[in-house]
C-alpha cells in the first residue's frame, strides 16, 4: 500500500490525508503543535468562502469545483461545518475590484444580484443608511467554514480510517531523496512521499526549487453589534470589498459569535514568531475603516483581535512542486481556505498519478484547465 509522510496538520494537510485515504493510501501526519494548531494560518473560528475574485478568472472558475469539494467532504465527515449566509460586495468607483468581479461572474454563468444602494440598505439593513457606493452585488452563496470544526473532525474521520497523527512532533529537517523527516527528539519517519505544507514553517526545510513563501502577518477584530442593532444584523450576509481601497472582508456574526471584520491592506509581511499582537493601533484602523459601511460601528463591542500569519507565493498563487520523493504544497497566499477540501483532492490526484502532476500544480495555481 502507498504511504505519505505529511508535515503539517492545518487544513492542506489534512484535506491532502483525507484525500489519499479514500485512494487506497496510508497516511502519518507530524504537526508541530497541537490540532488544530492556533499559530496555523487555518485555525479560527472561521473563514470566508466567496464567489467574487475580481480578475483572477483562473480562482474564481474554480469555485464550482470547491463548493463540490466540501459537499464531498461533509458526506464523508458525516457532517457539515458550513453557515452560509450569502456573500456582499460594494462598488465605489467605476472599475474597481467588486464591479471586475461581477464581470468575471457574469462571464463564467455564476448567479449573483447586482442591487441599487437603496435596496441593499432596505434589504440589509445592517448598512449605514448614508452609504456612499454605486451598487451592490450578492452571492446568495458563500458564508462562513467553521474552520477549526472542520480540522477536527478530519482529524478525528483520518484516526478512524487508520491514519496516524502525531501532535506536539516539530519537524527539524526533511530529505527529499529518501521522503523522510526527522522530528525533534531524533525519530526519523519515512513513506514512499512526503508532501511538506507547513505554511510558514516550510521555507526553514529548504527545498530545492522552492519559490518564496513570504510570512504575512493579518489582524481581525471580533466585535458584537450592540443590542439595538441585533435584528439588523440577523440575516446580514458575509462580505468582500466594501469599496474604497482598504480591502474590507468579514464575516456576519453566525453560531453566536461576534462579526469577524477584517481589512486587507494591513495585511503585511512580518515575523510569525514574534510579532502576533493585535496593536490598539491596527484594531482602531479596521473599526475606523467600517465607519460609513456599517451602521454605528462605533457602538460595536470589541471581544478579542488576532493577529495571525498566512504564507505568500508570489503572485499570490497556490504550490504544488515536486523535489524528487517530496512534495511542497502551499495552497494559501491568504486565500486558501475556502479551497481546502478541493486542494486536498488536487494534491492526492497529483501525487497518486504522477503523470498529471504538472497539469494540476497549474490548474491550482489559477493558469490552466487539466
Ligand atoms: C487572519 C487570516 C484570515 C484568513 N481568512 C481567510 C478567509 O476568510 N478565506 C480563505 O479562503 N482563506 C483565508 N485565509 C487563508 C487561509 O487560512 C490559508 O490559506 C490556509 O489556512 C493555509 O492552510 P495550510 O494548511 O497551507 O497552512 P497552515 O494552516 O499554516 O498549516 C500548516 C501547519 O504546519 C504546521 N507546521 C509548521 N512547521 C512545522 C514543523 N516544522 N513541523 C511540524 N509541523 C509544522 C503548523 O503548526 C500548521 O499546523 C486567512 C488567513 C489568515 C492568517
Amino acid at each position: 500500500m502507498n504511504h505519505a509522510l505529511i508535515v503539517g496538520a492545518g487544513i492542506a494537510g489534512l484535506s491532502t490525508a483525507w484525500a489519499l485515504v479514500r485512494r487506497g493510501w496510508t497516511v502519518t501526519i507530524l504537526e508541530r503543535g497541537p490540532l488544530p494548531n492556533p499559530l496555523a494560518a487555518s485555525s479560527d473560528h472561521h473563514r470566508l468562502i466567496r464567489w467574487h475574485y475580481s480578475d483572477r478568472v483562473g480562482y474564481a472558475a474554480r469555485m464550482g469545483e470547491a463548493f463540490a469539494a466540501w459537499d464531498d467532504l461533509w458526506s464523508d465527515l458525516g457532517t457539515r461545518h458550513y453557515v452560509e449566509t450569502g456573500v456582499l460586495a460594494l462598488s465605489t468607483l467605476e472599475g474597481d475590484w467588486t464591479e471586475v468581479s461581477c464581470r468575471t461572474l457574469d462571464a463564467l454563468g455564476v448567479p449573483h444580484e447586482r442591487l441599487s444602494v437603496a435596496d441593499a440598505i432596505a434589504r440589509f439593513p445592517h448598512l449605514d443608511p448614508d452609504l456612499d457606493a454605486r451598487f451592490a452585488s450578492f452571492t446568495p452563496t458563500g458564508g462562513a467554514l467553521m474552520a477549526n470544526r472542520i480540522m477536527a473532525s478530519l482529524a478525528d474521520w483520518l484516526r478512524a480510517a487508520g491514519g496516524e497523527i502525531h501532535t506536539d512532533t516539530p519537524v527539524t529537517s526533511v530529505d527529499p531523496f529518501t521522503g523522510s523527516a526527522t522530528t525533534a527528539d531524533g525519530t526519523v519517519f519515512r513513506a514512499d512521499t512526503l508532501v511538506v505544507s507547513s505554511g510558514v514553517g516550510a521555507p526553514a526545510f529548504g527545498l530545492p526549487g522552492a519559490p518564496d513563501l513570504v510570512p504575512t502577518g493579518s489582524t481581525i477584530v471580533y466585535a458584537r453589534p450592540p443590542a439595538d442593532l441585533e435584528q439588523a444584523w440577523e440575516k446580514a450576509p458575509c462580505w468582500v470589498d466594501l469599496g474604497g481601497h482598504d480591502d474590507l472582508w468579514g464575516i456576519a456574526p453566525v453560531d453566536g459569535l461576534p462579526a469577524k471584520l477584517g481589512m486587507g491592506i494591513l495585511s503585511v509581511p512580518g515575523d510569525p514568531e514574534t510579532e502576533r499582537i493585535a496593536t490598539q493601533e491596527r484594531v482602531a484602523r479596521i473599526l475606523g475603516a467600517y465607519r460609513g459601511r456599517f451602521r454605528s460601528i462605533e457602538r460595536f463591542s470589541v471581544e478579542t483581535a488576532q493577529r495571525n500569519f498566512y504564507a505568500t507565493a508570489p503572485e499570490g498563487r497556490f504550490v504544488l512542486k515536486r523535489a524528487d520523493r517530496a512534495v511542497l504544497l502551499s495552497a494559501d497566499s491568504g486565500h486558501g481556505f475556502k479551497f481546502g477540501a478541493l486542494t486536498g483532492l488536487d494534491a492526492a490526484e497529483a501525487i497518486a498519478e504522477p503523470d498529471r502532476f504538472e497539469s494540476v500544480a497549474r490548474r491550482m495555481a489559477g493558469l490552466a484547465a487539466g
